[in-house]
């Protein structure tokens, strides 16, 4: 499965429903601008290794690109243009003034000491300098990139722009420009919309089993978010193995086991699972919160889940949409599920840019104001329209696109 016919296929189905201007369909099939570099970095041991690396700037027409940097050794083209699609879409959907872009890195990035990783991390800006800014390209924190890696770039950045210039990237630390909720506002706007999602289905969060996909930034922040508020989380994946317990794991502990042992696998009273029993689980929610394509049409008939929430990008297949559409299993796309990230992502570089730092508080409830009003209308425009809320999210965001586009010329 290639991401980027997915997304291509996604945008064809929306456009029909809304009758997309022909030319904002046109300037939508294809990124704007593509940018591959090759980067030098000198290795610890003193040899020279290249790195394959992308920035996709997918659509501007409502402002700067906005999107992650990903590091992952499967990271392609097709991947970096998928994601800066969708990123064009999720602004357009919670009505952030941007575009869309996003960028990778083809790198393992767990085979890197520290020091390569900085290395690394400055040789990805000094390449794209010329074509990214705070009023250009703003790029953030994706899979396996760090507050760390972002502080490492905004740095480089300065250095090269011969002065501080904090809006250049956002996710950064907290002492060097990030904002106050940023860590959890993935997960942040992915509970404020699950907590809309349940009424939808009369579920209730104490009685609620839920089952995670991928223990990360979002997947974790979720998982205790979910804990804190009662829910039963009884499956929790990463990269190395799936954990179940009928009872419920006791996130706290989770952690706990996660950061002395490194891994999941062996937490007390679980037992380990294969992938396609956590795909099939009993459970009322299913959150993947890892990488895309994970559910397709060889596992989505098996999904017994009431919601499916999506936190990761690209977790579902066109043909699975349709099959849990089918069977009344309510998904909630990717573009607005996880869209908190990008919105507190725009909230820092608004306090970057005026100098002007927010409390926590103001944080999350500009937050909510976004996150909820935004599940609401999509909602509305699934039942008018008789569609899946992806269809109705890219509906919205689509309509928004081309109101500015056409604006324009
Ligand atoms: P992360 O690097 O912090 O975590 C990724 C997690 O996925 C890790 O726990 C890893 O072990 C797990 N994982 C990797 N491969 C897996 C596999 N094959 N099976 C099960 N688990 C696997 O990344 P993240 O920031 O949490 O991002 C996860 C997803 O959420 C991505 O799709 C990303 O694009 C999306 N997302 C993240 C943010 C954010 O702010 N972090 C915002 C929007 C969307």
């Amino acid at each position: 499965m290639n991401a980027y016919d997915n997304a291509m296929r996604q945008l064809e189905k929306a456009s029909q429903l809304i009758n997309l201007d022909k030319d904002v369909l046109a300037k939508l099939s294809a990124p704007e601008r593509v940018i591959m570099a090759s980067l030098p970095v000198k290795m610890d041991d003193g040899s020279l290794r290249i790195f394959q690396a992308y920035r996709v700037q997918y659509n501007s027409a409502r402002g700067p690109y906005k999107g992650g940097i990903r590091f992952h050794p499967q990271v392609d083209l097709d991947e970096v243009k998928a994601l800066a699609f969708w990123m064009t879409i999720k602004c357009a959907v919670v009505d952030i003034p941007m575009g869309g872009g996003k960028g990778g890195v083809v790198v393992d990035p767990k085979s890197l000491s520290l020091a390569e990783t900085e290395r690394l991390s400055r040789a990805w800006i000094r390449a794209f300098k010329p074509v990214i800014g705070p009023e250009i390209d703003v790029p953030a924190p994706d899979v396996y990139t760090t507050p760390q890696i972002m502080a490492w770039m905004a740095d480089e950045y300065g250095q090269l722009a011969g002065k501080p210039s904090l809006g250049v990237v956002t996710g950064k630390p907290l002492e060097y420009g990030g904002s106050k909720g940023r860590d959890v506002a993935t997960a942040t706007g992915g509970f404020y919309v699950l907590s809309e999602a349940i009424k939808e289905k009369d579920l209730e969060p104490k009685k609620s089993q839920v089952a995670i996909q991928g223990f990360g930034n979002a997947g974790s922040v979720m998982a205790k978010l979910l804990f804190k508020a009662g829910y039963k989380i009884v499956a929790l994946a990463d990269s190395k193995s799936i954990i179940y317990n009928d009872k419920g794991l006791d996130i706290d502990k989770v952690f706990e086991y996660k950061k002395n042992s490194g891994a999941l696998s062996g937490f007390e009273n679980s037992k380990e699972i294969s992938k396609e029993e956590f795909f099939a689980l009993d459970v009322d929610i299913l959150i993947p919160a890892a990488l895309e394509n994970q559910i397709s049409k060889d596992n989505a008939d098996n999904i017994k889940a009431k919601i499916v929430l999506e936190l990761a990008n690209g977790p579902t297949s066109p043909e699975a949409d349709e099959i849990l559409y089918n069977k009344g299993i309510l998904l909630v796309p990717d573009v607005l599920a996880n869209a908190g990230g990008v919105t507190v992502s725009y909230f820092e570089w608004l306090q970057n840019i005026s100098n002007n730092y927010w409390s926590e508080e103001e944080v999350d409830s500009e937050l909510r104001e976004r996150m909820i009003p935004s599940f609401q209308a999509i909602l509305q425009m699934a039942k008018e329209h008789k569609t899946d809320l992806r269809t109705a999210a890219f509906m919205l965001a689509l309509a928004r696109i081309e109101s500015a586009s056409k604006i324009r010329n």
